[in-house]
């Protein structure tokens, strides 16, 4: 036991111990971190799991009824649900919350959400019918006028949309370029006006605002197009390409094609000129290539991307679908196989 006792006293004993200990501590350190790393990831695999999964039918509403979580955290989640298209349970949960809500303030921006989510999810008479009786309580609510007005446009019941107006300007919102706009919607859908007097007041629009290029035009084409030739400023060219390359023959004039660099390019590039031997577009400048060296195989098609929002759809609109923008629309260059075009075009 003595010789023990003069042993531990041993320097080198120290240094073992000090060491033994540093060893330990390293150990457990280790497993600590090791064992709460995999407890982290095991918590965030359940939760991303919980996150993506819908909640069955009426599950939301209890869980909303009980009480146990705070609306702020469920509108966050119904927000969530709409960014993944899940537009149902969103709504779900904006009822069920409404049903418990005794704020009036609230109900009111949980109605405009509701609202705005059936008209996501394509609900528009749901949708208007809500912005409706909201706006019969509180008239003088910005959110729900414009809401209401984006129903009306998506209806296509543009006289109505045009009403609304009238109440956002007395709110002092900004409605010049939305009544620009919802009056050329709302006057090619007359049927009263002739077309003679329709292009009439569309040219006027165009040259008073230089605005609303793409649906002004795509009408002016259509029904004379020599007068859309005659008003077309080159700088809107590109805004109305895909237009310009669907016109059927009878409708160019070689005039302004030979007179302007980048129609001699988009339509060398068609094989209605050989007037261009190059382009600084990619896809006018292979077509012009394939066109010189009389090859086929290939053609242009569009898809339409929104300037404000960067989004890109399939189809050209007026609004875009994504932020609500007007004549946002800029036509993309696409190359695709010739026979592409031969199915789909008519
Ligand atoms: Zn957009």
């Amino acid at each position: 036991m003595n010789n023990l006792y003069i042993e531990t006293r041993d320097p080198l004993f120290g240094i073992i111990v000090f060491f033994a200990l540093i060893f330990i501590i390293a150990f457990f350190s280790y497993w600590w971190g090791r064992y709460k790393t995999k407890d982290d990831s095991k918590y965030l695999d359940t939760f991303i799991k919980n996150l993506n999964t819908v909640p069955a039918d009426g599950e939301i509403k209890t869980i909303i009824y009980d009480g146990n979580v705070s609306n702020h955290s469920w509108l966050i989640l119904a927000q969530s649900y709409i960014q993944q298209g899940h537009y149902e349970k969103a709504i779900e949960i904006y009822q069920s919350i409404l049903e418990v809500e005794k704020d009036t303030r609230q109900q009111q921006s949980i109605a405009i959400l509701l609202g705005q989510a059936y008209f996501k999810a394509g609900f528009l008479e749901r949708s208007k019918e809500i912005f409706t009786k909201i706006l019969q309580h509180a008239p003088r609510t910005p959110n729900a006028l414009y809401s209401l007005l984006l129903v009306y446009d998506r209806l296509k019941e543009y006289k109505k949309a045009l009403d609304v107006l009238e109440p956002l300007h007395e709110l002092d919102e900004e409605i010049t370029h939305e009544k620009r706009y919802l009056e050329c919607a709302y006057l090619l859908q007359r049927h009263d006006v002739s077309q003679k007097e329709k292009a009439k007041k569309l040219l006027d629009v165009y040259t008073q605002s230089r605005s609303l290029c793409y649906i002004i035009f795509e009408y002016l084409f259509r029904v004379d197009a020599a007068m859309a030739w005659q008003h077309l400023h080159h700088d809107d060219y590109r805004r109305v390409s895909d237009i310009l390359w669907y016109l059927p023959q009878d409708k160019l004039s070689m005039e302004i094609l030979t007179a302007d660099s980048y129609l001699r390019e988009l339509f060398s590039a068609k094989g209605v000129l050989a007037l261009a031997i190059s382009s600084n577009i990619f896809e006018l400048d292979i077509l012009i290539k394939l066109q010189r060296s009389h090859h086929q195989g290939a053609c242009l098609q569009f898809e339409y991307l929104c300037q404000k929002c960067k989004h890109t759809f399939p189809f050209s609109f007026h609004r875009c679908p994504h932020c609500h923008s007007i004549g946002s629309v800029i036509p993309q260059m696409m190359l695709t196989k010739d026979h592409f075009e031969e199915n789909y075009t008519f």
